[in-house]
């Protein structure tokens, strides 16, 4: 397909990766998470093709594009093709006003390094046609509609945190979100003179989505032995600690860790909201620590790259707190560090992380910024 090379494209939509800077592996279990979208995004061109039925998509990171007809969507052995497929699926529920197009997507945006570009594809997608076609979407059917695709054509049976947080952004803020009620929250985040820096672990395990349905369905057993005792309990936002200790000793070990992760992570995400609120960073940096303990010990899904650099980091007075970032495995370490210190310390953890693991560290700033938007 040639088509990139002389596009002119009629709509031109920027769809950001996200961050959570708490809350990990909550949102699956309707708890709090806190996320904001970042400036590193996916960009998309589109324009219109005047035909009923045919659309063009390529992808410039891969090089490659697929042509496909909106009256015979169905999964594709391509993976990539599948976020657009699921995208395209679900609005043709939801609209007859949907046309062919032709659409490039380039990308800052590393995939699989829990920054979910997959949220920023299928929204990104979904945001552009819902403008170029009138469609009449809401913001939040968007982001529902993407997370379905996700779990239709792609396989994930992901939350709505990414969605939610790659849309709903906006600059400056982290968005405290109850994956429950979705109602949220607004929350300016001053955190100078220390910066965000992102360590990306340049690992991205196997393990990661098969553990990741495993942990879900450990989830669900907690759940169910929970309710025995408390029928009212429905997920595991709903249980508090004091109700989860009961089950110490009669819950299987392993659910039991998994289950108080969840729980006390729920709480480190108010905790956190609150700390920002307050300007309270030292506070903050404690309570990633204290998640990262969590995630490595209790819930399971860290690796020896992200522990190592989590440890590394403190050392230094100049960073408060670092966790592992995403669903695990591997992908980014969050770092908050201060200004003066930052250089120093991505030249020594660079150094350090070479010599144990023989990668090359690569080290980014984040900045809390607007979700999915149209550019002029
Ligand atoms: P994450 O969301 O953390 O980046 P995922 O595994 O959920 O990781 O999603 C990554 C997948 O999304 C990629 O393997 C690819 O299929 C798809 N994807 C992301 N960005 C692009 C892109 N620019 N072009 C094509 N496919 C992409
Ligand atoms: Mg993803």
């Amino acid at each position: 397909m040639s088509f990139p090379e002389n596009f002119t494209p009629e709509l031109v939509v920027e769809s950001p990766g996200r961050i959570n800077l708490i809350g990990e592996h909550t949102d699956y279990n309707l708890g709090y998470v806190l996320p904001t979208a970042i400036e590193k995004k996916i960009t998309f061109k589109f324009k219109r093709n005047h035909t009923e039925k045919e659309c063009n998509l390529y992808s410039l990171g891969y090089n490659t594009g697929f042509t496909l007809q909106l009256d015979k969507i169905a999964r594709s052995n391509v993976e990539w093709e599948n976020y657009i497929l699921g995208v395209l699926n679900e609005i043709l529920l939801r609209t007859d006003k949907l046309r062919g197009f032709d659409c490039t997507i380039e990308s800052k945006l590393p995939m699989g390094s829990g920054l979910s570009s997959s949220a920023a594809l299928e929204c990104g997608l979904a945001f552009g046609l819902n403008e170029l076609f009138d469609l009449g979407l809401s913001k939040m059917d968007i982001v529902q509609l993407s997370q379905k695709a996700e779990h239709t054509f792609v396989g994930t049976q992901c939350g709505i945190m990414d969605q939610f947080a790659s849309v709903m952004s906006e600059k400056g803020h982290v968005i405290l979100l109850d994956c429950k009620s979705l109602e949220h929250q607004q929350i300016p985040i001053h955190i100078a003179p220390y910066k965000m820096i992102m360590l990306n672990t340049k690992v991205s395990h196997n393990l990661a989505s098969s553990e990741y349905n495993t942990r879900k369905r450990e989830c669900e057993e907690g759940v169910a032995i929970i309710k025995k005792k408390y029928p009212e309990v429905m997920s595991l936002r709903d249980v508090t600690a004091t109700m989860i200790q009961e089950f110490e000793e009669t819950m299987d070990a392993t659910l039991f860790k998994r289950c108080s992760f969840i729980v006390s992570e729920n709480d480190r995400v108010l905790k956190t909201a609150n700390a920002l609120k307050a300007n309270d960073l030292k506070l903050f940096g404690s309570l990633l620590y204290e998640a990262h303990e969590g995630i490595s010990k209790l819930y399971e899904v860290s690796c020896p790259e992200s522990d190592f650099l989590v440890d590394f980091s403190k050392q230094y007075n100049a960073v408060l707190g670092a966790r592992q970032t995403g669903g695990g495995f591997g992908g980014c370490t969050l770092n908050i560090v201060h200004k003066d210190k930052v250089n120093a310390f991505v030249e020594e953890a660079t150094k350090a992380y070479k010599e144990a693991f023989n990668i090359e560290l690569e080290a980014f700033e984040v900045q809390p910024s607007a979700g999915t938007y149209i550019q002029n």
